[in-house]
């Protein structure tokens, strides 16, 4: 029997897959340097721990509203109002999800129709190199995905120009993802006005329906000259912007799968009451306890936030220097989030020492995995020159850095 063609298509993570094989080899006792992690390397806040243990011993162990409970929709429209400046965005403009990943996933659900029998589908504008899993969710809403492709020496950025030549009638979303993974780098304020000019004039003019899906969950990791700006606050999108994010990445909470999307207006809570549909008849709700554990990590644990981001600053400039330093490698500075995604295209082609031929970055990872003990995702999921890269978190130790870099730079002499 066979199970459903949305299934059947449907790719796995291919950075999930890494990490899993990672962490299997090392539980064998194979010496494997992981470098695979889309997690940071340090422990969620004390005290948003405990006050989650305290919610949860005082049985805050029931169900809550779909939307989240009232205290954290609060809190978060305040946050999405002050911090990030998102307009007319109220409690009712806010909806607490199952991580972010499920936040984008009901996004989707919400903005694409499947196509009618004949007709086109909706389109989902998507800068590449991308993170693995925006395609297959949206593809999965019934999107067909338009790669816009970028690269290394223009810090993965689309243009405004680019933008507007790939926009059509079938535009529905274009997919904002800033800080970036895989490729830590950010767009700057006057950028992300540029580009949200060509959506307002493209919304006006010939794809009404365009809507900017902004996914800010690397929000607080960033360490360049470039400030953080949600796209969501310039006011003429920001009746057409859901703005994600969570504290997965930023408080060393990935596990508690915790997220929340915001809108303005009228715009926003249309969005956030066809979540509260979508979460009403799927997950339910977050649970309880943890959602005591979110507000005290927002409110009270700035000074382990900002701990984690100088880490993370520091290690970024070790690996950019490293890196930048090994032969054959493309790398871009890394600005916010915690990876490199260095093009190794110049290296495709050859033979490893153990006589293995690298055509593609999955080989390229394969061997150095087998031969060097290291992991790495390869970079043929995240689409464009991604098919030539791979990424490497730095959400790991200096030394493993230093070591992982100089084990990749003799891997890579040694390639012929
Ligand atoms: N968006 C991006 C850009 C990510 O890198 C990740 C995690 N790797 C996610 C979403 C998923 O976040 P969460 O764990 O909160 O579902």
């Amino acid at each position: 029997m066979e199970l459903s063609r949305r299934v059947r298509g449907l790719k796995p993570s291919s950075t999930v897959a890494v990490m899993n094989k990672a962490k299997a080899l090392q539980a064998q006792g194979v010496p494997v340097l992981n470098f695979s992690a889309g997690e940071p390397d340090f422990n969620s806040p004390e005290r948003a721990k405990d006050a989650a243990a305290a919610a949860l011993k005082a049985n805050q162990t029931k169900y809550i509203p779909a939307a989240g409970d009232q205290p954290t929709r609060e809190l978060l429209a305040k946050i999405m109002t002050e911090r990030n400046g998102i307009p007319n965005c109220g409690p009712d403009q806010v909806v607490v999800t199952s991580g972010v990943k499920m936040a984008l996933y009901l996004a989707y659900q919400a903005l694409f129709d499947p196509p009618e029998p004949g007709a086109l589908p909706q389109e989902m504008l998507l800068p590449v190199p991308a993170w693995v899993s925006f395609a297959p969710m949206a593809e999965l809403a019934g999107a067909r995905i338009i790669e816009l492709p970028t690269t290394a020496a223009t810090g993965f950025k689309v243009t405004p120009a680019q933008l507007k030549a790939a926009i059509s009638p079938r535009s529905r979303v274009f997919m904002l993802n800033s800080p970036s993974n895989p490729c830590s780098t950010m767009y700057t304020p006057d950028e992300l006005h540029a580009l949200a000019a060509v959506i307002d004039e493209a919304a006006r003019t010939i794809a009404p329906d365009l809507c900017i899906v902004s996914d800010e969950l690397y929000q607080h990791i960033v360490f360049g000259s470039v400030p953080f700006m949600s796209i969501g606050s310039v006011p003429s999108v920001a009746e057409r912007t859901i703005t994600i994010n969570g504290p997965g990445k930023s408080f060393a909470m990935t596990g508690w799968r915790l997220g929340w999307i915001s809108g303005s207006g009228p715009f926003g809570k249309q969005v956030a009451d066809a979540f509260i549909k979508l979460q009403g008849q799927t997950t339910t709700c977050v649970p309880a306890f943890e959602l005591a554990g979110l507000r005290v990590a927002l409110t009270e644990c700035g000074g382990e936030l900002e701990t984690m981001r100088r880490a993370f600053a520091q290690r970024a400039e070790v690996i950019f220097d490293l890196l930048r330093a090994v032969p054959g490698l493309q790398v871009a500075r890394p600005i916010g989030a915690f990876y490199v995604f260095p093009d190794i295209g110049a290296h495709l082609g050859k033979t490893s020492p153990a006589g293995k031929r690298l055509t593609t970055p999955a080989d390229f990872a394969a061997a150095l995995l087998e031969e060097k003990q290291m992991a790495v995702v390869p970079g043929e999921d995240f689409g464009g020159v991604g098919r030539q890269s791979i990424r490497m978190s730095f959400a790991c130790g200096e030394d493993q850095i230093r070591e992982g870099c100089r084990r990749l730079a003799e891997f890579c002499a040694a390639l012929r």
